[in-house]
């Protein structure tokens, strides 16, 4: 059968990573993530994971890479999960999280009887969860190790989140390098490095979320200090909803950048989310793996375990102290997730603060259709949270630059290190239009041979 390589996921759709490796019997999966988004995709949740599996190989800790370990677990798997230590450290919050919600979910759909099935069940347990993470392998970076016989891996830093990393499989029997792409980060950003060049492989797979899009190259600095100047002149608060992992680093490091170069007022800021508050401790303690221009930050705060500070920093603890937070009037900035409104913390935060038009609502991350942000993005008079319809009075502003993913020009930019075209590439992970986009791209300006695969389609490599 030689090598083959089977995507049960992210296959012409964004979500779902899941990347098979067959060879000489062995089978190695890349990724175990969970579907997200449309009811049509959750679904596939439910579906039997490949069986057989020796080693997971993990590129980094989004749910949608991470999400489905547990049941993997629960299927039977005991091998190890190779990944690099910061991506071991995130998903164990990842997967704590999931574990919990999921047992929530399906507690309320049996109390509120909202359910197909009777009973409703978990997609997996928080105990399936704890199980996972006592698989986790961290391995670091640069650093090639056997993951099954004949079989190594080494990771590259991606610059798409901490401990994210490109998998660079190396099959030996067959003399190739299968270089798993994950999620590629940007150029330029702070907090995160740029994404490691690499110059060859005999087969690449890479994203396509935005393969037809270029980011806003507006300044976000600006953008930012005119938001909170506004609004703080107004007496108001600007809330930002922002995904538990990774963005808010990025946004406490604009803030801080602003305060020290006295375009903004110091004003108080919380963060509050639980999740995000474990994700800030991890930045924290590994500095190193950051983008060089955060020691500057660390300069200005003198000590490591201020980074991503700012002048009045507040990392909410209590649900007590969050209530404070909420009931506050005073003009201050509350970052709280969820990143799109679907739950959590900041949704207390918007009920107090949609009413008033004093406020500003700013959204920094994609905002799927269907979810609570979006709608208030584009312009609801009014959104039901906790049972009530609440009016939309307040200022509502978005700018979608801070995005984790490369753009198209900068997925093409990073190909271009290859010095000898790969045998094949594979796009991975984006929605049709924008994959078959940047497919015609590839083959136009790098003559490269390029497939989009489908879910389940075995590919002899
Ligand atoms: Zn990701």
């Amino acid at each position: 059968m030689g090598l083959t390589l089977t995507s049960f996921g992210a296959a012409r759709t964004v979500t779902g990573s899941k990347h098979l490796v067959e060879v000489g019997g062995h089978k190695i999966l890349v990724d175990c993530g969970q579907f997200q988004g449309l009811k049509s995709l959750r679904e596939r949740n439910w579906q039997p994971l490949p069986t057989g599996v020796e080693a997971v190989v993990l590129t980094h800790a989004h749910l949608d890479h991470c999400g489905l370990l547990p049941r993997l677990v629960q299927q039977g798997f005991r091998g190890k999960i190779f990944c690099t230590p910061a991506t071991a450290e995130l998903t164990k919050i990842v997967l704590a999280d999931a574990g919990h919600l999921q047992e929530e979910d399906a507690e309320r759909a049996n109390r509120k009887g909202y359910t197909r099935h009777k009973p409703a069940l978990p997609l997996f347990t928080e105990e399936d969860a704890a199980r996972a993470m006592t698989l986790l392998q961290p391995v670091g970076y640069n650093r090639p190790v056997p993951v099954a016989p004949g079989v190594t891996t080494e990771f590259l830093n991606a610059g798409h989140l901490l401990g994210s990393s490109f998998a660079r499989v190396r099959v030996e029997s067959e003399k190739k390098t299968i270089l798993f792409g994950g999620d590629l980060g940007r150029y330029g950003r702070p907090v995160l490095p740029d994404p490691t060049p690499v110059t060859e492989a005999d087969v690449v797979l890479v994203e396509s979320t935005y393969g037809d899009r270029l980011h806003d190259s507006g300044d976000d600095a600006t953008r930012l200090a005119q938001v909170i100047n506004e609004t703080f002149a107004r007496g108001g608060k600007v809330v930002i909803p922002s995904f538990a992992l990774g963005r808010v680093e990025e946004l406490l490091y604009w803030i801080s950048f602003l305060e020290s170069q006295k375009r903004i007022p110091e004003m108080p800021v919380y963060v509050d989310s639980p999740m995000a508050r474990e994700v800030l401790a991890e930045y924290r303690t590994r500095l190193n793996e950051l983008d060089p221009q955060i020691s500057d930050m660390v300069a200005r705060h003198e000590r490591e375990a201020m980074a991503f500070s700012t002048a009045r920093l507040r990392v909410v603890a209590t649900v007590k102290e969050s209530m404070q937070v909420q009931d506050s009037k005073t003009p201050m900035i509350v970052i709280s997730a969820s990143g799109m409104a679907t739950g959590g913390r900041v949704l207390h935060h918007l009920r107090r603060t949609l009413p008033d038009d004093r406020n500003t609502i700013l959204f920094v991350g994609y905002q799927a259709e269907g979810t609570r942000g979006r709608q208030i993005r584009d312009g609801a008079k009014f959104v039901r949270m906790h049972g009530e319809e609440v009016p939309v009075n307040a200022h509502v502003d978005s700018f979608d630059s801070m995005s984790a993913h490369a753009d198209a020009n900068e997925i093409m930019r990073w190909l271009g290190n290859f010095t000898r075209p790969p045998a094949l590439t594979c796009l991975v992970h984006g929605e049709p239009k924008p994959m078959d986009t940047l497919k015609a791209r590839i083959e136009r300006e790098l003559k490269w041979t390029v497939k989009t695969p489908n879910q389940g389609e075995r590919i002899s490599l």
